[in-house]
């Protein structure tokens, strides 16, 4: 059986990413941010990965922390003897102007967003390497790619992840390691409920399809990119906007 890692994978995205590569039969590492209420998140998310028949295994670890990353994935090898897939999707927002900006905000968002997938390639590319076979995806997002007002720790994080993933995809194609990222626009989830509803109107008014994305547009092509199908595809960045910037 292969093995995914899934960051952030208590709620949202991350949440609906586990649930899809459950049912791609993959057995799966729900990694949850530590804390009581995540945890509890988590195992409600491990259940429903279970019923469809897969081993879950939840691992509680701040992905922004080198050492915690390093036990993580040490825990999944053990566990599961391979790790074939690893789906990077913990992030945080920490949203204001520039110029209201502090310089905690700013180095919180960096460390969860962009430094977390440093930890968690280092450790997860030198088991993909010896296995001669890996697939990775990193949740980017459309902020990465063209900005956006009140996010400029956020924007340059995401837009961090975009580079990060195709070095990757260079360093490590020959040994059959494919490396790509997604870039969402507004998808519905607790982290763009917070958004005020001008804000979400105006994001609206810029996507063609007119509507939210729904976590489970984001998951079926995650579910591709794990996937065999997706084979001759690497350093590539997908966006899944509902054709938002066009
Ligand atoms: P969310 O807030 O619902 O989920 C984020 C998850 O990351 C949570 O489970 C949270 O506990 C976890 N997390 C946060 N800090 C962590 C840490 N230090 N260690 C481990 N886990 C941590 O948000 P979401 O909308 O599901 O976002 C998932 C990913 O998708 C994020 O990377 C986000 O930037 C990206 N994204 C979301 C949207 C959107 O519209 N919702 C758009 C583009 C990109």
């Amino acid at each position: 059986m292969a093995t995914a890692i899934i960051t952030g994978a208590s709620q949202g995205i991350g949440a609906c990413i586990a649930k899809r590569l459950a049912k791609d039969g993959f057995d799966v590492v729900i990694n949850y941010y530590p804390s009581e209420s995540s945890k509890e998140k988590a195992l409600a998310v491990a259940a429903e990965c279970e019923a469809f028949g897969v081993k879950t295994l939840c691992i509680g670890a701040d992905v922004s922390k080198f050492d915690q990353c390093e036990a993580m994935v040490k825990q999944t090898k053990a566990e599961f003897g391979t790790i074939d897939v690893l789906v990077n999707n913990a992030g945080i927002t920490k949203d204001t102007l520039l110029a209201r900006m502090k310089e905690e905000d700013y180095d919180a968002v960096i460390a969860v967003n962009q430094k977390s997938i440093y930890n968690m390639l280092k450790h997860t590319c030198a088991v993909m390497m010896k296995q001669r076979h890996g697939r990775i995806v990193n949740i980017s997002s459309v902020a990465g790619l063209y900005g956006n007002p009140g996010q400029v720790n956020y924007s340059a994080s995401k837009a961090a992840i975009i580079g990060m993933t195709k070095t990757v995809a260079k360093e490590f194609g020959s040994r059959n390691i494919t490396c790509n990222a997604v870039a969402p626009g507004l998808i519905r989830t607790p982290m763009t409920d917070v958004l005020s509803d001008e804000l979400k109107a105006k994001m609206l008014s810029a996507v063609a399809l007119g509507r939210y994305g729904e976590p489970e547009e984001v998951a079926s092509v995650v579910s591709f990119l794990a996937s065999e199908d997706s084979s001759y595809i690497t350093g590539q960045v997908i966006e899944i906007s509902g054709g938002l910037s066009m």
